[in-house]
């Protein structure tokens, strides 16, 4: 059995007010019936772990390749684990889009995090163009093979489907085009990794969802949680999302 999983991304919002979001969390959800995690801005990470009770997990947004260096400005995967990180996300198309990162950029950093002992949730998804053009699957498929390394686990891998188009904009796919490129995915991951470990893997969809939509998007077949931008900020936003996953 696959544990549902509700992620939240606070991206470039946040400052140590907004640790009292975290407090409301844990305490609305005091023995939760799936996995939370937060990914706060780097800066708050360590306070984030602090706050956040036992049953909420803290993540990274991001982190470098490398173990340490001339980089200025970028984390390593080690510094989010001496943290308190737990996971990280990587390859979200925020990433991909303002800082050029390719699939293989995405691939070193997936192996650095894991070495450095992270979980990694790989963002993949496709631009509007791409879905128009009917090349959603292929899109997908590219980005999987080209950013996911041959040394994942159902452990230390978690896949999010976040089309493009659906990231901040209110709009979010039918069910079925939903339910299309998650069972896609299953079947991508079975077949590279094998029947145990593909079956393993949770699959999370990412693209405006919100207390109004969790429930009929859990409901889709191969769902196995949300990655949550927007609504993720807010405890008043994000419980009701955590409560619809946990009755799915
Ligand atoms: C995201 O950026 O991962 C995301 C899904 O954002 P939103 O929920 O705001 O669409």
């Amino acid at each position: 059995m696959r544990r549902k999983l509700a992620a939240g991304n606070w991206k470039m919002n946040g400052t140590g007010a907004s640790l009292a979001e975290l407090e409301a969390l844990a305490n609305a959800h005091p023995a939760p019936g799936c996995e939370i995690l937060i990914c706060p801005p780097s800066t708050l990470v360590s306070r984030a772990v602090k706050a956040a009770s036992q049953q909420i997990s803290i993540g990274g947004q991001d982190c470098h390749a490398a173990t340490s260096g001339a980089h200025t400005g970028d984390i390593s995967a080690g510094m989010l684990v001496d943290a308190g990180a737990s996971h990280v996300i990587l390859g979200h198309s925020e990433r991909r889009e303002d800082h050029d990162e390719s699939d293989r950029d995405v691939r070193d950093k997936v192996v650095s995090a894991l070495a450095a002992g992270l979980k990694v949730v790989v963002c993949v998804g496709e631009s509007l163009a791409e879905r128009e053009a009917n090349n959603t699957l292929d899109i997908i498929g590219g980005q999987m093979a080209g950013s996911i390394p041959d040394v994942v686990t159902g452990e230390n891998l978690v896949v999010a489907y976040e089309p493009i188009w659906a990231i901040g904009t209110g709009k979010v796919p039918t069910l079925d085009q939903i339910g299309d490129v998650h069972d896609f995915v299953r079947t991508r991951l079975e077949r590279r990794f094998g029947e145990g470990v593909g079956r393993s893997i949770r699959i999370l969809y990412g693209g405006s969802v919100k207390p109004s939509n969790a429930a009929e998007i859990f409901a889709v077949s191969n769902v196995d949680g949300a990655l949550v931008g927007g609504a993720s900020l807010k405890a008043s936003d994000f419980s009701p999302i955590i409560t619809a996953l946990e009755n799915a």
